[in-house]
């Protein structure tokens, strides 16, 4: 499996996921841009390490959850490397609370991210990525978003969103040669679940039959397989990498 000659877009990934997306796209051959709302110094060590492994990296600051930033990137992303065959809309944030104490705030700022987030940078991307006829979209969605959780209203609904987006516009795309899938990542240690008290995670092991959480490198593996052409037959698909979780 590799990736030579092809270019990926990669959202908020300056660290966690979205940093292990890179890294792994990157060796296996593709130019990387990086995209974060922030951590410039995170996102610029990114690119090193990337231009390290004698691939084009760059960093594009950008808030993706605003139209016209998320339209700037992409062409300012396409001005820089001329064409992108691989989209990963990986950004996300969350907002827990039990709904009785949620803010209309924190479901509208997970919403506005996390789905919103998704339409703008695709929205943005789409004419272009068409003209390819060969491209991969791939969503971060999250496992909470097929089995509900609570606490999370808001970040299992704009998951759950993100699904039915990657269903309906791998549809819309197909003919075109262009696959849209997503990714429903249980849990996988990160910065996100490094909040999480040390009960919370052990109570989260006992009900993972693989025994562990997830690695960055796990979802890595999965989206750089839906970014070759090896997975060249699958679109519309969420891929669970939980450890048997749901
Ligand atoms: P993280 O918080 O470590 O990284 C998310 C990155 O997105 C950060 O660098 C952040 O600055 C960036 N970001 C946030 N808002 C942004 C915006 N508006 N514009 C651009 N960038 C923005 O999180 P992570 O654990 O690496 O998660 C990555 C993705 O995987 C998220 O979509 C998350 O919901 C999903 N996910 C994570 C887990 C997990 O266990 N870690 C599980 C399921 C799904």
């Amino acid at each position: 499996m590799n990736l030579i000659g092809k270019k990926a877009l990669i959202t908020g990934a300056s660290r966690g996921l979205g940093k292990a997306i890179a890294i792994k796209l990157a060796e296996l051959g593709a130019d990387i841009v990086i995209n974060d709302i922030g951590n410039e110094e995170e996102a610029e060590s990114v690119v090193k390490e990337i231009e390290s492994l004698g691939r084009n990296s760059l960093f594009i600051k950008a808030d993706i959850s605003d139209f016209e930033q998320a339209k700037e990137l992409v062409d300012n992303a396409l001005k820089e490397i001329g064409s992108i065959d691989i989209v990963v809309n990986n950004a996300g944030i969350t907002r827990d609370n039990l709904l009785l104490r949620m803010s209309e705030e924190d479901f509208d700022s997970v919403i506005d991210v996390n789905l919103k987030g998704v339409f703008n940078i695709t929205k943005s991307i789409l004419r272009p990525i068409l003209k390819t006829r060969n491209a991969s979209i791939i969503n971060i969605s999250s496992i909470v978003g097929i089995s509900g959780n609570a606490g999370q209203t808001n970040y299992s609904a704009s998951k759950a969103g993100v699904i039915g987006f990657t269903k309906s516009l791998a549809k819309e795309i197909a003919k075109k040669n262009i696959r849209v899938n997503a990714i429903a990542p249980g849990f996988i240690e990160t910065d996100m679940t490094e909040k999480l008290s040390d009960d919370i995670i052990e109570s989260y092991k006992s009900s993972i039959p693989l025994g562990r959480l997830g690695t960055a490198d796990d979802i890595a593996n999965t989206v750089a397989f839906l970014a070759s052409d090896i997975s060249s037959y699958i679109t519309g698909q969420v891929i669970v990498v939980d450890g048997g979780m749901i």
